[in-house]
């Protein structure tokens, strides 16, 4: 087992990352024994409900399974946990746990941010995108009609139990939805990181323990040191170190819009979002040009897409991208790579360099 801290200056918390964990009570001494309450899936609870229930002594008052899907991460199931919680009496030096995949995670955190102004939470992640990302880094809230995460807060977990051994019940797509955003922590931080990527994916792939580990690991780690820098994404107006995590993502999010939020999963998206940086990232001189097919390899390697959804044009493109919320005053800002392991945000680069992108790709 690895463990590394989330330095927040005041506050810090554990991350512990490895196989087994969900048997080991003692890694949760330092929460202390209190007042507890679980949510997770149908699907998560199917596998994990009857160690976890054991490894922190809960009764079936004290857990809510929802409906598994990012339906649950909505306005009207936070009502619903809130009757719970209320009706259950959970004190305020109560805890919630989050037993799940992103979903769960960025509900019971928002949950937990606002229950009676807030109480503390612990996060047990149980996708690869979850443990590699959304599990870590205080950034919580639930999906609107008129938009996802448009509601939220940010809230950190107390404590993060990331059980690797979790991954080998989780759906093919959803475990290479993971593995898009781990190839983006090697493009945008940590080129010999990337390096071991390229050399160790099918071990990562086949679930390898020390891989999968060892992968987990390394994202954390980048992804709390870049928190640690810019808690809120608050630093230089929004285009600070918080930024960098959204490399491949403005691309993303347009195909991701384009296929109305259901047929790609987040993860595929970015996928294509990466090599889409990559390339304008070459075209545009910075990042060199076999640096750039060496990521759109790394990614055609493991199943990813590498291109848009038939029929998605260039005008699509343009025209999602205009609504992405990463666009400043007017000026479309993207992450890009000065080379592999630097990623920097910009707002001044050539447009035509990104007409050539968006004319290649779509
Ligand atoms: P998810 O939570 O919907 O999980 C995917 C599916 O896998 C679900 O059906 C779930 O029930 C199932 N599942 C989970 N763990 C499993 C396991 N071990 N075995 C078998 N099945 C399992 O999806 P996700 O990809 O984990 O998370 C996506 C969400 O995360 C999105 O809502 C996204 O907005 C959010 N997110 C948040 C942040 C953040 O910083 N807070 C970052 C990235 C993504
Ligand atoms: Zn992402």
């Amino acid at each position: 087992m690895d463990t590394l801290d989330v330095d927040l200056g005041q506050r810090s918390y554990p991350i512990h990352i490895g196989t087994g964990l969900l048997s080991r009570p003692e890694l949760l001494t330092s929460i202390g024994r209190r007042p507890m309450r679980l949510v997770t899936d149908a699907h998560v609870a199917e596998h994990y409900l009857t160690p976890v229930r054991e490894l922190l002594s809960l009764d079936d008052e004290q857990i809510l399974v929802l409906p598994a899907g990012e339906t649950t991460k909505s306005m009207a199931t936070v009502d619903q946990v809130m009757d719970w919680l209320l009706a259950s009496r959970l004190p305020r030096d109560g805890m919630l746990v989050a037993l799940g995949g992103g979903v769960i995670g960025d509900l019971v955190g928002f949950c937990a941010a606002i229950y009676q102004r807030g109480v503390d939470f612990v996060q047990i992640p149980t996708t690869l995108l979850a443990q590699v990302d959304s599990s870590v880094g205080g950034k919580t809230g639930v999906n609107h009609a008129r938009g996802k995460n448009m509601i939220g807060a940010f809230h950190q977990p107390r404590l993060v139990l990331a059980d690797t051994g979790t991954l080998a019940t989780l759906p093919q797509r959803e475990k290479l939805a993971g593995i898009a955003e781990v190839i983006k922590y090697g493009m945008l931080g940590d080129a010999a990181f990337f390096a071991w990527l390229e050399r160790n994916m099918s071990a990562l792939l086949a679930l390898d323990d020390e891989a999968v580990r060892y992968a987990v690991y390394r994202s954390c780690e980048m992804k709390a040191e870049i928190v640690a820098l810019d808690e809120r994404e608050s630093v230089d107006g929004g285009a600070g170190p918080r930024a960098l995590l959204n490399l491949g993502h403005t691309f993303a999010h347009a195909v991701e819009t384009y296929t109305h939020y259901t047929e790609w999963l987040h993860g595929e998206a970015v996928a294509v979002g990466l090599c889409m940086a990559a390339d304008l990232s070459a075209r545009l001189g910075w990042l060199a040009g076999r640096d750039a097919d060496r990521c759109i390899a790394l990614v055609a390697s493991t199943g990813l897409p590498t291109r848009p959804p038939q029929g998605m044009r260039v005008d699509d493109f343009r025209t999602l991208m205009s609504l992405d919320k990463k666009v400043a005053s007017g000026k479309l800002r993207l992450i890009l790579l000065r080379s592999l392991g630097d990623a920097v945000v910009s707002a001044d680069f050539d447009s035509q360099a990104l007409d050539a992108t968006l004319r290649h790709f779509g």
